[in-house]
């Protein structure tokens, strides 16, 4: 008896795993055809002067319109694009389209694009990045490009003179997720950042925990020393805001100023320029 319920739970466990192996295969199916057929969008979360509140620039951030799964966060498939390669077309598209539409806004506007460490060990990565420019318009000090550390992890050296290349250009750096990691604090000063990210999980319950208020202090301090600014991820109240403008944090970003939306429903001072996918 107990053998066989001892087989069939094997049985059960093979179906969920084939199960599984399918969907994901189908997943992977779906997400080259949904590059190929521009099923990808880019919408945009501003972030804010933490002291002044006046908008800086925006992060640009990948959704898939799933033809019958509706609107995917990235969350769902980014990983499954990293682990298939797809990432780099995908990572293409986001910063094209991330350039094409910030040459378009008021000229104080950045724009914040997310780099997969896989996208760093494409040969072709700088030229792609300084074609996205070039083919844009959008000059390079209005773009930012947010890494996480596991860039940093691996082959450190290679992807220092990388992001020397990038800097030389104009181009500003952000340690995106910051404390979540493996984190080692060589890694600010080994690398040339000029920003910090705050990972939201520090945010959270700022205001109830004094621990995370120690912590963001920290940072502000560290990152002054090292030439650095802070930005907050993450900030959903009113309350939240208030503290990190006290730590001294520079720039805020979170749902109290705004969610990631298409572009299309973000409101500019000045007028507009649409950029070319748009006008053909
Ligand atoms: P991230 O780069 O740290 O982006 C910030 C994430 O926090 C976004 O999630 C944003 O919607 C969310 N967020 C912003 N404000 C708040 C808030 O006040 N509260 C809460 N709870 N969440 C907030 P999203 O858009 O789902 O993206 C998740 C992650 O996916 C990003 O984290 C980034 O690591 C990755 N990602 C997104 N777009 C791209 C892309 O084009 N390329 C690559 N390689 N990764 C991307
Ligand atoms: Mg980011
Ligand atoms: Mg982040
Ligand atoms: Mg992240």
């Amino acid at each position: 008896r107990s053998k066989s319920a001892g087989r069939n739970c094997f049985t059960i466990y093979d179906e969920a795993m084939s199960a599984e192996l399918e969907a994901r295969n189908t997943l992977e199916g779906d997400l080259r055809d949904a590059i190929a057929q521009c099923q990808l969008e880019v919408h945009y979360q501003p972030f804010v002067d933490a002291l002044s509140g006046a908008r800086r620039g925006f992060e640009a951030l990948v959704r898939w319109r799933h033809p019958t799964r509706g609107l995917i966060p990235p969350d769902q498939f980014i990983l499954l694009a990293e682990e298939t390669g797809l990432i780099v077309p995908l990572g293409e598209f986001v910063l094209r389209r991330a350039c094409a539409d910030a040459a378009g806004w008021p000229s104080d506007l950045a724009v914040a694009v997310n780099l997969s460490p896989i996208q760093f060990k494409e040969a072709e990565l700088f030229e792609m990045i300084g074609a996205a420019l070039a083919d844009s318009g959008l000059p390079p000090h209005r773009l930012e490009i947010e890494i996480t550390e596991s860039v940093l992890l691996e082959r450190g050296s290679e992807n220092h003179a990388f992001m020397e290349r990038l800097k030389h250009l104009g181009i500003e750096l952000a340690l995106d997720d910051f404390g979540t990691g493996y984190s080692s604090l060589s890694y600010l000063t080994a690398f040339p950042f000029d920003k910090i990210k705050i990972d939201k999980s520090f945010i959270r319950n700022l205001t109830h925990q004094p621990r995370n208020s120690a912590i963001i202090s920290a940072i502000v301090t560290l990152a002054r020393g090292l030439d650095m600014s802070v930005t907050a991820e993450g900030v959903e109240t009113r309350e939240e805001y208030e503290r990190l403008k006290a730590l001294g944090v520079n720039f805020a970003q979170g749902y109290l100023f705004g969610r990631p939306q298409p572009i299309e429903r973000i409101l500019f001072d000045a007028p507009v320029k649409r950029s070319r996918r748009d006008a053909a």
